[in-house]
């Protein structure tokens, strides 16, 4: 094994990312050394580096949480995995036994310890992963292709499930922004909703052309017209019974208050910043709720979907340095669905 090697590292704040040389970690006791087979360019990454989510514990940082490859080397206590295994990384790292902890929901106990936010991430050859029970076993997926599922993958489908008890036969569920995460968004509410009306809405042609493609029933470009008018049009007034808020913007967030049937439920993923008046007058007992990452076992059950092709990443593989031409072309809505880094 190497002693040095190549990783992407952000060294100040609204700056390309630098390909330095760092030293490889060595495995001890639970940790694993993963050699990164894919590491997704994910929207937060941006959040970072121009310091909107003020997450980063130091510079230079290596970022990149959503990770998979190959076990290169283990510690002594490690059980299940061996090296050559291929394996995707959770990310939700923490390490405080905490009630959230011990009920599975690790990724709510410490964001501070979150892989490329708190730790150093897989914009590298290799990731230190601090115990094997973060690793699941690929079992037949390629590690480029299961990379963006530990996050694009994983976060929309823990967010489409919680619209899952408010859903029934008929009812429309709204995504809006398929992007890297909203495409999987699509696919999950075209598989586990078949009997509802499923819209897509972006600003962006391209993205509402591959929305189709996935299985969105109507495509609204936001851009072109109101999407709060067409969704109350095309449900005669009610309202959406489901809406997942991929973006989370201002105009995005106003947009699903105001779109929300009776009773529906309003999940906010997107980390854009945004906000909106909440009035009590709204009398219709619309659920407005977030969503944080996903849990291992809701991990498992997205590469469970990915292996019967339900889950289906759209990938543009990059090089080192090709990464910051990718992150430009993220930022100005230019990647069709996923760069992943392939070291
Ligand atoms: P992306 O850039 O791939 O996709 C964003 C999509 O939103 C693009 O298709 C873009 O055209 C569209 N869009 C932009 N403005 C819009 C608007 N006003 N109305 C409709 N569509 C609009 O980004 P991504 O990687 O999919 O990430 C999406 C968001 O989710 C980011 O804010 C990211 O930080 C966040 N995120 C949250 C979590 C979580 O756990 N809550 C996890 C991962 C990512
Ligand atoms: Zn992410």
């Amino acid at each position: 094994m190497p002693k040095t090697m190549r990783a992407a590292q952000l060294v100040a704040y609204n700056q390309p990312l630098e390909i330095r040389e760092v030293e490889v970690p060595q495995p001890q006791g639970e940790a694993v050394l993963v050699k990164i087979g894919g590491s997704g360019l994910c929207h937060s990454d941006l959040h970072l580096m121009h310091a909107e989510i003020p997450m980063l514990p130091y510079l230079p940082f290596t970022m990149g949480h959503e990770n998979a490859g190959w076990v290169e080397a283990v510690g002594e206590q490690v059980q299940g995995f061996a090296p050559g295994d291929p394996v995707a990384v959770f990310g939700g790292w923490s390490t405080k036994p905490d009630r959230f902890t011990w009920l599975g929901e690790e990724q709510l106990t410490d964001v501070t310890k979150w892989v490329g936010i708190g730790q150093p991430g897989g914009y590298a050859e290799y990731l230190l992963v601090p115990t094997y029970r973060y690793l699941l076993p690929l079992e037949g997926l390629q590690p480029v292709e299961a990379a963006p599922l530990t996050d694009a993958g994983l976060t929309p489908y823990r967010a489409l499930k919680k619209l899952l008890p408010d859903l029934y036969p008929g009812s429309t569920v709204v995504i809006i922004g398929v992007g890297g995460l909203g495409q999987f968004g699509v696919q999950y509410a075209r598989a586990l909703t078949p009997s509802c009306t499923v819209v897509a809405i972006d600003v962006d042609e391209n993205k509402l052309r591959i929305a189709r493609d996935l299985g969105a029933d109507e495509t609204i470009n936001s851009r072109q017209a109101d999407p709060v008018e067409r969704i109350k049009a095309m449900t005669g007034g009610e309202g959406a019974q489901g809406i997942v808020d991929f973006v989370g913007a201002d105009t995005t967030m106003q947009q699903a208050y105001q779109m929300a049937g009776r009773q529906a439920k309003v999940v906010f993923v997107g980390l854009a910043g945004g906000s909106f008046p909440f009035g009590t007058r709204l009398l219709n007992e619309a659920t407005f709720t977030t969503s944080s990452w996903g849990t291992l076992a809701e991990l498992s059950e997205v590469l469970a979907l990915a292996r019967k092709g339900v889950a289906k990443p759209h990938i543009q593989r990059v090089r080192f340095e090709e990464m910051n031409q990718a992150f430009e072309d993220l930022a100005h809505g230019r990647i069709e669905g996923r760069a992943v880094l392939v070291p």
